[in-house]
């Protein structure tokens, strides 16, 4: 094959790999419902080797697919059959921090939570935080514009991205962005965040970092129904108070922790974690404020703790919640639709009612404050057309989601899961639009083909 050959010139020695046993292990991410076989992957360790394997695919017309740490749950870093996959998790060093102006400069490769353990000498840390964080990569959080708890206040990966080295799908090797916002002219930087891979290569990219709180609270209250917790979180914030992170755990998703990582949870129906911080002050005003709208707000119990310890078992038992529903069912789809807060609690009793109507189990654990669900709809893949009914009930709360007047991603991206749904947020003329700003980086379509957009060889929705 002519890129084999290519990629061989380029004396990458054992880190060129081609044959079927090595390339079983990227033949699909997080979402294993979809698999594809790549002809080559490319295990790159520095941007040099990334902008030869680009240029190499260019020349020779081979799509290519950037992988991080492959946890992607929507198929972002699903290979492209008979294409390249270049492989990003041995770029992991942290360049640089600097504490005057709060930055960090990364390679694509380093995993999330090492930003912050890098940055803790400092009193910094890395604000945007995914229940991946620690094995995800800069880079797919970056391609996906990932969130996460904290994401709450602190905003997503886009607004602690300042600048970022790329490689364009020719191999081109550019600059976006800078060391501050004060840039001039269009934000590419904002382009490139969120952009699923599909205008080339991140390998070098400049965060900002934030300040180590002075004070946390964390609390934990129990309710006797999910919509009744979902109504609470809308009352905490129309009452002006702005926690950092607000989650909701259902009873599925507790029994579920509870079985793994034993966070010792109260029974609940439905559980909500609400984190303060900020200054010493601040956080004593806001723990009386909290503790009175909970007091009112129908929860059967309540506690709050600002121990290190308590809070990390806390957090431990809600970002173990996706990979623990393991416990529950052999197999689960997990969904990442969006409503308007304010519609929390109507959305959660229909994904309810839609659960019972479908008799299939739906665990929830979800960015509360966000208005960001996450229902995890369990299966068992052995069983015959399990897969597709599942996938019909995530389609329908999908579905739903638009109808409440939110979206279809609100952090895993489109990916090649979502593809499909795109219509029901964008007319004909919208994804026209976007395919062609699409080629007019990438005329191929080489970068990430097929993900998000369909196409032009595929059909002609752009
Ligand atoms: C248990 C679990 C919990 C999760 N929780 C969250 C959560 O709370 N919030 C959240 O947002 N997500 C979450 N995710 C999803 C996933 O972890 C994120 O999407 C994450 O950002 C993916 O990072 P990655 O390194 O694994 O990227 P990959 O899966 O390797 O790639 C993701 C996408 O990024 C592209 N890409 C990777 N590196 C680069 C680069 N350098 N330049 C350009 N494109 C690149 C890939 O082509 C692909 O399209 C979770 C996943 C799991 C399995």
């Amino acid at each position: 094959m002519e890129i084999i050959a290519a990629l061989g010139e380029l004396g990458l020695g054992e880190r060129l790999l081609t044959t079927p046993a090595a390339l079983a292990a990227f033949s699909c991410d997080g979402l294993t419902a979809f698999t594809a076989r790549p002809c080559a992957a490319v295990l790159a360790e520095s941007t040099a080797e990334v902008v030869a394997t680009v240029r190499a695919c260019h020349a020779t017309g081979t799509p290519f697919v950037a992988r991080g740490s492959g946890t992607s749950l929507s198929g972002g870093s699903l290979p492209v059959a008979g294409g390249v996959l270049i492989a990003l998790n041995r770029l992991n060093r942290v360049l640089s921090i600097d504490p005057e102006s709060r930055t960090a400069v990364l390679e694509p490769g380093v995993i999330n939570l090492d930003v912050s353990r890098a940055a803790a000498a400092h009193g910094l840390a890395y604000a945007p935080d995914p229940s991946s964080q620690s094995v995800c990569s800069i880079g797919g959080n970056l391609a996906f514009n990932s969130g996460g708890a904290h994401c709450l206040r602190h905003g997503m990966t886009a607004n602690h991205i300042l600048g970022m080295t790329v490689v364009l799908p020719d191999g081109e090797l550019t600059t976006l962005g800078g060391p501050s916002r004060e840039g001039l002219g269009p934000d590419w930087t904002g382009m490139f965040c969120g952009s699923e891979g599909l205008f080339g290569i991140a390998v070098e990219v400049t965060v900002s970092l934030i300040p180590i709180a002075e004070a946390t609270a964390t609390f934990l209250a129990a309710y006797d129904s999910l919509s009744a917790a979902g109504d609470a979180v809308s009352a905490i914030v129309a009452a002006g108070l702005l926690p950092v992170a607000m989650e909701i755990m259902d009873a599925l998703a507790i029994e579920a922790a509870e079985a793994s990582v034993k966070p010792r949870y109260p029974p609940a129906a439905a559980l909500l974690i609400v984190e303060l911080e900020g200054d010493r002050d601040t956080v004593a005003a806001d723990t009386t404020a909290l503790e009175a709208l909970i007091a009112v707000s129908g929860a059967v119990s309540v506690t709050h703790t600002a121990d290190p310890e308590e809070r990390a078992l806390i957090w431990k038992g809600r970002k173990s919640a996706f990979s623990a529903v393991g416990w529950l069912a052999p197999d689960y789809i997990v969904q990442d639709g969006v409503v308007p807060r304010t519609q929390l609690g109507r959305a959660l009793a229909e994904v309810e009612a839609l659960s019972a109507a479908a008799g299939i189990r739906v665990a929830n654990v979800f960015h509360a404050g966000d208005g960001n669900l996450h229902p995890l709809i369990l299966f068992d893949g052995a069983e015959a057309g399990a897969l597709e009914r599942a996938e019909q009930l995530a389609a329908d709360i999908l579905s739903m989601c638009v109808r409440l007047g939110g979206s279809i991603t609100g952090e895993h991206g489109v990916g090649v899961e979502k593809r499909a749904h795109l219509p029901l947020m964008f007319s004909p003329d919208d994804l026209t639009l976007m395919g062609e700003i699409r080629r007019s980086v990438d005329p191929g379509e080489l970068a990430n083909r097929g993900k998000m957009l369909v196409p032009m060889a595929e059909g002609t929705a752009a």
